[in-house]
Parts: structure tokens; C-alpha cells; sequence
């Protein structure tokens, strides 16, 4: 994984107009240069999360990318799927006609066999008779009735030789026209059966293609979560970076007080939390708590790094407890986000504020209960809803032990 962070040079320095007085100010400048290495590292850190939310952009791209392959191979063997039960259809119909023409031919067959033995029978009966003609039957008459039932015997011998020989005709032409039939079918099935064949060819070929996108799918998750834990790691060490900053502050000003007597009074030190309930941030109902969450489809445990309250675009969020804002402007997946430190090492996190919608700025003092922002979607988020994180000694931790 690429590395690369730009560290933005000249970092603004807060408390350089003031004057401490002779003797003290070694103390004062020495503390001024912690905060100027500590605003230099957190700028730092800002650079480093930045180029991370790129990285996160970049993977979360290739994946939406890959997701669509997937899609498009799914729709793919869903049609390759479709036309192998077509075929599948077609084979079992053509196999189906196939056997009644078979079954139809070898009927044919038999009757016509059957009739050619009764006329070879009748045949061979007339030849055992000494070669009798029809008309010597006739001519062989004693008299004119004899001569009559001889004649309608002959005849009917006669209409029985036509009508076999009509029904053996018929039958030959049916035993062609079936054994046509049969050999076009069996031409058929077998292009058909290459047809399916290479239907099934294709489908495999399908699925392999959906393994290896699902790998590279995989692949990525695991590059996702890996930047993200950096990306956690980062955001952490800027509100550290930012924590120092506010206590160096804090003794910057303590300092320069004993420097100075005659503006003693005027200056209060900065809130510090005294470990007390916190003011409920925004009011809407928790739609998310802190915690490990299993996502409904992919079934892939993710940590959450606190409660999410949802709540109308625009809705006001107050700062939980008195304190210094550490920061205030976009933050990794966060969006516009504003960090309140309440000294004791314990800091407040308030996510996803809609654009144009902090109303405080770095520096600045705020008491518990006051308007810092308003409720809205950026960053890593589906809906409007405040992400509610605090912060303990550098650790996340459940932020409703300290609502209840
Ligand atoms: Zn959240």
C-alpha cells in the first residue's frame, strides 16, 4: 500500500502577538514551540487521513466496478441458463417424435410384411393348384349360377389382392416418409446435443469468470478494512495531537498570566470536565449504537465507534459537556465534523454535519449544552443522523455510560 502524505508547511501560529514579560519568557516561547510541533504533526495527520479517504475512495471504486462485473456475469448465465432448459425442452420434444416415428415405421413394417406373406400364400396357392387361372375358374362352370357364385368368388379374390396391394402401397409410402422424418430428426438432436454442449462450456467457463471477480472482491474487502484500520489509527492520533495542543495551550496561558500581573483576572482558564453526565447531543432516536454490529446481508462483524441518533437535516447538535473545540472541518468518513476537548483526557466527537452547517471554530471555548452544528449526511453516511464518538484517554468508548 502506497504511503504518501503531503505535510502542508506553515501551520498558523495562535498566540504569536503577545509580549510575556522578561524572565518568563523562555518558559513561554519553549511551550509555544511545543504547540508549533504539535499543530505541525497534526496537520501532518489531517494529510496522512486525507490521502487514506483517497486510497478508501480509490479501492471502494475498483469494488463498485467489480460489483458490476458480477452483476453482468449473473445476468450472462442467467441467459446461458435460460437457453440450456430451452434446448433441453427441444431435445426431450424431438426425442419424444422421434420415438413415435420409430414406434409408427416399424408398424408400417410389419403390416406390410404380413401382407406380402398372405398374397405369397395366395400366390403360391394358386401356382399348387396347377397354375389356375381366374378365367379357367370361370370357364370351368357346369352351368350359369355356378358360373355367377364362381365369378363373385373370383371377384372378391380379386378386391381383396387390389385393396392389399392399395394398403402396402400407402404403408411404403408411410415407412419412406417415417425413415425421412427419423434421419432429419437424429440430424437435428445431434446438432442440438453439440449446441447443449457448448451451452454447458460456456456456463462453466461463467462461473469460473464469478470466482475469480468473487476473489478479487474478497481481495479488496481485506484492503478496505486494512486502510481503514490505518485510517482509524490516524484520526485517533490527530484528536491525541489535538488534546496536547489544547492542554499546551492551556499552560501557554497560565504561563503568560504569571508573566503578566497587570491583566490578572481577565483571563479564565479553559473548562475541564469534571466527569459528570453529559447533555444529550441532539434529540432524535438511536438508530445505531457503539459497539461490534453484524451487517444484515454480508454478515461481516464491523466495529462501531459510537451512537448514532437520527434526527431531521438541519436539527441542532450541543455540545455535550463544556470545553475547548480541538477541531472543526471535514474528517475521514466522519464528514464535517467538530471534536470537543473536555480536558482529563476525554474528548467528544460529532460526525456527518450537514455542508455549511458547524457553527463554531477551532479554539473556541464552548459551554455545555450550546449549538456547535446541525444534523446532516456527509462523509460515510446513508441518512441524515449524528455520529456521537467519545474519546476517553485515546480510546472509543460507549458513549451512553455517559448519557445515562
Ligand atoms: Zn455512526
Amino acid at each position: 500500500m502506497a504511503k504518501k502524505f503531503l505535510i502542508p508547511l506553515a501551520a498558523t501560529i495562535l498566540f504569536t502577538g503577545l509580549t510575556p514579560a522578561v524572565g518568563q519568557a523562555d518558559q513561554v516561547s519553549n511551550v509555544q514551540k511545543e504547540i508549533d510541533r504539535i499543530k505541525k504533526e497534526s496537520q501532518a495527520a489531517k494529510g496522512k487521513i486525507s490521502a487514506i479517504n483517497q486510497q478508501i475512495n480509490s479501492v471502494q471504486a475498483q469494488q463498485q466496478s467489480t460489483k458490476e462485473d458480477i452483476m453482468s456475469i449473473d445476468l450472462k448465465m442467467n441467459e446461458t441458463q435460460a437457453k440450456i432448459q430451452e434446448l433441453d425442452k427441444k431435445i426431450e420434444e424431438t426425442t419424444a417424435s422421434l420415438k413415435e416415428a420409430a414406434k409408427q415405421l416399424q408398424e408400417a413394417i410389419i403390416r406390410v410384411e404380413k401382407r406380402d406373406k398372405l398374397l405369397k400364400t395366395r400366390v403360391s396357392a394358386i401356382y399348387e393348384a396347377g397354375d389356375i387361372s381366374y378365367l379357367e375358374v370361370l370357364l370351368g362352370s357346369q352351368d350359369f349360377s355356378d358360373f355367377l357364385e364362381r365369378l363373385d368368388a373370383v371377384k372378391s379374390i380379386v378386391d381383396q389382392d387390389v385393396t392389399i396391394l392399395e394398403d402396402n402401397k400407402r404403408d411404403r409410402d408411410i415407412i419412406a416418409e417415417k425413415k425421412k422424418q427419423i434421419e432429419e430428426q437424429l440430424k437435428s438432436l445431434k446438432a442440438m446435443q453439440a449446441e447443449a454442449q457448448q451451452l454447458a462450456d460456456q456456463l462453466e467457463a461463467q462461473k469460473q469468470e464469478r470466482e475469480r471477480i468473487l476473489k478479487e472482491l474478497e481481495k479488496q474487502e481485506g484492503e478496505l478494512l486494512e486502510i481503514k484500520e490505518e485510517q482509524e489509527k490516524a484520526s485517533l492520533e490527530l484528536v491525541n495531537q489535538l488534546q496536547a495542543k489544547i492542554e499546551e495551550q492551556r499552560r501557554a496561558e497560565e504561563e503568560r498570566r504569571r508573566a503578566s500581573s497587570s491583566d490578572a483576572g481577565s483571563w479564565s482558564p479553559p473548562p475541564v470536565h469534571s466527569g459528570g453526565q453529559f447533555v444529550q447531543p441532539v434529540s432524535g432516536r438511536i438508530s445505531s449504537p457503539f459497539g461490534y454490529r453484524v451487517h444484515p446481508i454480508l454478515h461481516t462483524r464491523k466495529f462501531h465507534d459510537g451512537t448514532d441518533f437520527a434526527a431531521p437535516q438541519g436539527t441542532p447538535i450541543y455540545a455535550a459537556a463544556e470545553g475547548v473545540v480541538a477541531s472543526a472541518g471535514y474528517m475521514n468518513g466522519y464528514g464535517n465534523t467538530v471534536v470537543i476537548y473536555h480536558g482529563n483526557g476525554l474528548s467528544t466527537l460529532y460526525g456527518h454535519i450537514r455542508h455549511g452547517g458547524i457553527v463554531v471554530s477551532e479554539g473556541q471555548s464552548v459551554s455545555a449544552g450550546q449549538k456547535i452544528a446541525e444534523v446532516g449526511s456527509t462523509g460515510r453516511s446513508t441518512g441524515p443522523h449524528l455520529h456521537f464518538t467519545v474519546i476517553k484517554n485515546g480510546q472509543k468508548v460507549d458513549p451512553m455510560s455517559y448519557l445515562r
